[in-house]
């Protein structure tokens, strides 16, 4: 009998556990069994190992073959355990020693011709390899630069099963198709900027709001006022991603399949359409359970434009996210559980046909307006604190000598100060926005001295609820951190009392 192991890592969410990849073989008919929680598509691995073994004419043992996977109480699914199941076939067999097998972590899957493909959560695979001590990894040449990302580990690239035997004598095979330095420059260039939005003052001035205190914002109006463009950019008014939110989003996107060529450190922006199924958006398929959207949008934006289009279902899974930060995605194998803090943007017509409130226009009956708006639920709205109509723009052109509208840049230095100033008053509570910040404790020690008189009358005149009110606060301080006051003012109340007008819903 001959045994030898190899390493792989099982990923569950973003957390990855070493995996043991045992091959023995004992006396028996020739038989390959696979043992230690495998699913359906490590089955084929085993047998796509099989075929490339045999196709490149290097052998497969003749005798029983046993492929036992420990921790054998944890699931494991996926086809990235390709390359460790067969280092570890390889080594019993004799074809390559064990010294490099024994310390290297590998994940790669192997196509039936030999080649080595890309598989999904390199990333969170190495960053897991480094947490547990390794000093090597192997992966697919194709992802040696998101690999690489993870500093602290030696990284080796394989195209080939050939390579992976050249490897595992100690021979690394070169690097071939890394990109050289990121193309951030270029990226930069095509970033949408808010100083492409002409007129729309009311919008921009939201967005801006929406940015500094981290407050979801939903945006009503009538088709093309620039909903869309308006989302699109407010992620370019956010500050730039800390490096372990770097890292956290980075390795949420390699589990979602996307190529990584270099950390993703700008606030991503994501808008799902309306069509799109549970899984898609809160995460789930079919082997290694892909991220979804939400956590896609995670530490950055995400936009459903036209939202009551959107299943009850899809935007009521919303709910737990919002609160909580974290969505869990039910499994087979158990509850895979993804960050997803993103900031909402929605947008919506006011009625089904778009055009109410622009002229005569609209065609829509009041019972089909009210259904329309009633599809949105009230917890969802109920996270919302700014409630922006936009209306048409009042001139259909540009005059020539109109100053360009301030760019994102200018505009994310304001917001970037009032965070500051969020963060001094903040420190200690374990919140940095004033979005994050619960109704008890703005009416307990941040109730605005000046204005509330203002907050009194609206809800006494039924204009605001008391939820209104929690979130008319919170504005406040948002508004006073933006003009760099250190106190809100009756100004700053009035002005957050009409950044969120639910009565525009209420009124259709
Ligand atoms: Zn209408």
């Amino acid at each position: 009998m001959s045994a030898a192991s190899a390493w792989s890592v099982a990923l569950a969410g973003l957390d990855g556990t070493m995996v043991e990849v045992e091959a023995s073989v004992t006396s028996g008919l020739p038989c390959t069994v696979l043992v230690g929680l495998p699913d359906t598509a490590l089955n084929e691995s085993r047998d796509r190992c099989r075929a490339a073994a045999s196709s490149l004419g290097i052998g497969w043992p003749m005798e029983r073959l046993t492929i036992n996977l420990t921790p054998a109480s944890l699931p494991k699914t996926g086809s990235h355990y390709d390359l460790a199941i067969m280092a570890a076939v390889l080594c019993t067999s004799g074809k390559v020693p064990l010294q490099v097998v024994k310390q290297a972590v590998l994940v790669g899957e192997i196509g039936l011709d030999g080649r080595v493909r890309r598989v999904n959560g390199v990333l969170p695979a190495v960053l897991a390899a480094r947490r547990a001590g390794r000093a090597l990894v192997i992966v697919p040449m194709a992802q040696v630069a998101e690999a690489r990302l993870i500093t602290g580990v030696e990284v080796w690239g394989v195209a080939s099963v050939a390579d992976l035997m050249e490897a595992l004598h100690g021979r690394p095979p070169e690097i071939v198709d890394v990109p050289a330095a990121a193309p951030v420059v270029v990226e930069a260039a095509h970033r949408p900027d808010l100083a492409d939005v002409n007129g729309q003052p009311e919008g921009r001035w939201a967005l801006e709001v929406a940015a500094a205190g981290g407050h979801h914002i939903f945006f009503q109006g009538p088709p093309g006022v620039g909903k869309t463009m308006l989302a699109e950019r407010l992620s370019t008014l956010l500050p730039p991603l800390a490096p372990d939110e770097a890292l956290q989003v980075s390795a949420l996107h390699s589990l979602a399949g996307e190529p990584l060529d270099d950390l993703i450190t700008t606030p991503p922006y994501f808008a799902p359409h309306h069509n799109a199924t549970m899984a898609a958006m809160v995460g789930g398929g079919s082997r290694l359970a892909k991220p979804g959207a939400i956590s896609l949008a995670h530490r950055g934006v995400l936009f459903l434009d036209e939202v009551p289009e959107y299943s009850v279902r899809v935007i009521e899974s919303l709910r737990t996210p919002l609160e909580s930060g974290w969505v869990s995605v039910a499994r087979a194998q158990g509850v895979v559980r993804y960050p997803a803090r993103f900031q909402l943007v929605m947008g919506a017509n006011p009625c089904p046909c778009g055009m109410y409130g622009v002229g005569s226009a609209c065609r829509c009956q009041p019972m089909q307006i009210r259904r329309y708006n009633e599809r949105l639920s009230a917890p969802i709205l109920d996270r919302v604190d700014i409630h922006q109509r936009l209306s048409a723009p009042r001139r259909a052109f540009v005059e020539a000598n109109d100053e360009r509208p301030e760019s994102s840049a200018v505009v994310a230095q304001r917001v970037a100060e009032a965070r500051e100033r969020q963060r001094h008053r903040l420190a200690g509570t374990g919140w940095s926005l004033n979005a994050e910040v619960p109704g008890h404790y703005l009416r307990k020690v941040l109730a605005p001295k000046a204005g509330r008189q203002l907050l009194e009358t609206a809800l006494a005149k039924g204009r605001v609820s008391a939820r209104g009110v929690d979130k008319a606060i919170r504005l406040a301080w948002t508004l006073a951190d933006l003009a760099g006051l250190s106190e809100i003012g009756t100004e700053q109340v009035a002005a957050a009392l009409s950044l969120n007008r639910a009565e525009w819903l209420v009124a259709a």
